[in-house]
């Protein structure tokens, strides 16, 4: 008989570690893409200027929600300490925003749930629920036969206290009549 594909799943391991979900230009082109000139992450733009800088990244996401080429947000160049100032979004012109990078290899690992495809987080979901259900369901399994056992040996002393009681009446019993005779 075939497995039901729910039994499938159910047993199924761990999944394994799978190089598409890394954040690259195959998963993130449909959501990383500036908000203001629609680059898209494979893509990106230049550095404004010839420096060494560190603190260059093609693409940062500012804290009022906007993905922005760097060549929006710094025109004469990313300032080393960009991560940690505050700017005007290029976007939407909120001011005093944080900004924060991202691209390959560069979104924080919270952030980066924000960049797959729904389909693929809720597979994951799904894939949580059931390794989560198994536990709880193995548990459950193991809790019952415990019970189960207690049932069984307060059963087996109830007898033997049954046994004990009747013993003790018919000794009480057998006291009285030797009184008696
Ligand atoms: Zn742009
Ligand atoms: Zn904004």
């Amino acid at each position: 008989m075939q497995p039901s594909p729910a039994r499938q799943v159910a047993s199924a391991a761990l999944p394994a570690q799978d190089p598409s979900r890394q954040p690259g230009p195959n998963n993130n082109d449909l959501f990383l893409y500036c908000c203001v000139c629609f680059q898209p992450l494979s893509s990106p733009p230049a550095p404004a200027s010839n420096d060494e800088d560190d603190d260059w990244s093609p693409f940062w996401l500012t804290s009022c929600g906007h993905i922005t080429c760097a060549t929006h947000i710094f025109p004469e160049g990313a300032p080393s300490n960009a991560a940690r100032s505050k700017h005007t979004c290029p976007y939407c012109q909120s001011i005093e925003v944080s900004i924060t990078r991202l691209g390959v290899g560069e979104t924080p690992a919270y952030l980066q749930d924000y960049f797959r495809p729904t389909n693929e987080l809720l597979n994951d979901f799904y894939g949580a629920m059931t390794f989560q259900y198994n536990n709880l369901q193995r548990a459950a399994t193991y809790f019952r036969k415990v019970a189960q056992d207690y049932r069984e040996r307060t059963e087996k002393h109830r007898v033997v206290l049954k046994g004990v009681r009747d013993e003790l009446a018919m000794a009480g019993s057998l006291k009285k009549y030797h009184f008696l005779s």
